[in-house]
Order: structure tokens, then sequence, then C-alpha cells
């Protein structure tokens, strides 16, 4: 067995775990994943190509498809589809819209979670996610669960879509956010619960650095032995 480090963060839509997970890559060198960004780019492929969710074959020879690469130059998500940088274009409404449906489907996820397992083979890696814990690394040294209040989360992804689209208001993003939270969590397939060995964050009232501390302070134990 490989002895490299996995810290698994999931949570609830827009809580903050891609920020603590980058910070946490960046201050321990470890590889940083976006796992959301990867249903995400799916979810732009199969909008573009007009593929039908309910038929598993489209699915199936769609995702043959679909070649999803990251390019980590600086602990941000880059992501291409089939050599496209997309990382931009997989944060506009229509893809959160349609996200949670395509993340829904079977054969979706299964593909995913092999490339996921396939990227904490053999290095030190943070992925952040909705089945981090549950699914991709059950094994991980370190699981948090995040969670913050849904108004704070609202603001907070509101103010970070605003630049790039202006029109979007509040409501909008709040709506977004109850939507995909209650389809992640009622889903069949891997849904976002917490793994009852995770450790529980909810950040409402906590800064960043605040969150990197706690996460580094329950990693020691596996930093020193390592
Ligand atoms: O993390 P992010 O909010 O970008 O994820 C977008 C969507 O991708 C989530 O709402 C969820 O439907 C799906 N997702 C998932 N499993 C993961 C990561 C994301 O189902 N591990």
């Amino acid at each position: 067995m490989s002895n490299n480090i996995v810290v698994a963060i999931d949570g609830y839509s827009s809580c903050g775990k891609s920020t603590l997970a980058k910070a946490l890559a960046k201050k321990l060198h470890f590889i940083y994943v976006d796992s959301g960004a990867m249903y995400r780019a799916v979810t732009l492929y199969f909008l573009r190509n007009q593929v039908n969710l309910k038929d598993e074959q489209q699915v199936a020879l769609a995702l043959q498809d679909v070649h999803l690469n990251f390019h980590s130059r600086d602990y941000e998500t880059h992501i291409t589809l089939n050599d496209e940088e997309v990382s931009d274009e997989i944060r506009l409404m229509p893809v959160s819209e349609n996200v949670s449906a395509v993340s829904a489907i079977k054969l979706v996820r299964t593909e995913m979670v092999k490339q996921q397992q396939r990227m904490g083979q053999s290095e030190n890696i943070v992925m952040d996610g909705r089945d981090i814990g549950t699914m991709v690394f059950p094994e991980a040294q370190l699981k948090i669960f995040m969670t913050a209040d849904p108004k704070v989360r609202a603001e907070r992804r509101h103010k970070e879509l605003l630049p790039k689209n202006p029109e979007i208001t509040l409501e909008e993003v709040f709506e977004n956010l109850a939507h995909r939270d209650y389809a992640d969590t009622t889903r069949v397939e891997s849904p976002l619960i917490r793994a009852e060995d995770a450790i529980i964050l909810d950040n409402t009232n906590l800064t960043p650095e605040q969150q990197l501390q706690f996460a580094l302070d329950k990693l020691a134990p596996f930093l020193n032995n390592g």
C-alpha cells in the first residue's frame, strides 16, 4: 500500500471547501483537485452536445469523448475539456443549473471516481467535493465535512460570481445553492452525506486562516509520522 496522504473535504455548495483545500495544498505542497470542476466540465460537454441524460447509451458514448485535464500551475483550478480551457465557463449559470442532474447519473460518477482515485494513488493530495470521504477515498487520513449558514454561503458565492456575471442576483444564487444541496443530498447515487469519521467544520464565523489552522492541527499527527 502506498503511504501518501489524502485529505478529503466534502460539504454543501459554496461552503468554502475549495478555499480551504487550496490553502492546505499550497501550505503543504500537496496536489489540489477540485472534483466539482470535473462534474461541471462533463455537464458543459453534455449541454453543448445536447446529450439526453435519460438515454444511457448516449451518456456512455458522450463520456468516451470527454477528456479532462487539470493544470495546477498555481493551486487555482485550471481544467481543460478536450484541450479547451473551460475553467471560467463551467462556473456560469447554465452549468450550475444542470450539474446536479448530470452528477446524479451513475455512469458519470463511476467514470469520475475512477479518474479521481487514480490521481490520489501515489501523491499527497487534497480533494474537495461531495463524496470524497465516503466513496472516492474512504481510507483518507483526514476527512473534513464543511458546512455554513446558507445565507452566508449565498452572499459569498454572489460576490465571487459578480465580476464575471454582473447581472446575477443574490436570490438566483441562493436558489441555485438550495436546489443543488437538495439534489446532492437526496440523490440515489453517492448522496452527499458526512462520512462517519469526518470532522465537521462550520465556517460561518471563521476566517480562512482559522480554517487552515484547524485543518493543519488535525493533520499534524500524520505529517509528523510521515
Ligand atoms: O463543488 P462544486 O459546487 O463546483 O460542484 C458542482 C456540483 O458537482 C455539485 O453541486 C454536485 O452536484 C456535483 N459534485 C458531485 N460530487 C463531487 C463534486 C461535485 O456530485 N465529488
